[in-house]
């Protein structure tokens, strides 16, 4: 078993596709562990991504990040890591996979609905940052 953190990114809450994205984890035996909304602040959001910090698109990216509501979740399941960033599809939704998530949904490389973690060790500090163990279903 294994944790990623999930978030549905403001274009994908504004848009009402919450629905459908958890539909799609419970369909792929992927589970929720953990979830709330939240809205960022900027120092928030520029700490979530501050991987990204030298980036030409970090000031655009925290902006759109902090521009509405976003809700995030701790998904549970084997191999969850990779198996849900193959539901997500690629950055670019261009270039992302027939009925994938982003293919689907997303309307521009950074409005792209969703964010998954892309290691273990992300994984483990993008759930810290939004979440307490408390919070966690064990
Ligand atoms: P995420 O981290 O959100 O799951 P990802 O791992 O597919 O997405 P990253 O390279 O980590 O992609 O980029 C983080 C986010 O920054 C992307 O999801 C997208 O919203 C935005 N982004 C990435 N590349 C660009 C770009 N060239 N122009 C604008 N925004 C971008
Ligand atoms: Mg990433």
């Amino acid at each position: 078993m294994e944790r990623t953190l999930s978030i549905i990114k403001p274009d994908g809450v504004s848009r009402g596709i919450i629905g459908e994205v958890i539909k799609r984890l419970e369909n792929n035996d992927i589970s929720v562990k953990a979830m709330k909304m939240i809205h960022m602040t900027q120092p928030q959001a520029e700490g979530f991504y501050a991987v990204h910090k030298e980036r030409p698109f970090f000031e655009s990216l925290t902006a759109f990040m902090t521009s509405g509501p976003v809700v995030v979740m701790v998904l549970e399941g084997d191999n969850v890591i990779s198996r849900y960033r193959d539901l997500m599809g690629a950055t670019n939704f261009k270039e992302a996979a027939e009925g994938t998530i982003r293919r689907d949904f997303a309307t521009d490389i950074e409005k792209n609905v969703v964010h998954g973690s892309d290691a273990p060790e992300t994984a483990a500090f993008e759930i810290g940052y939004f979440f307490n163990s408390f919070e966690i279903i064990s």
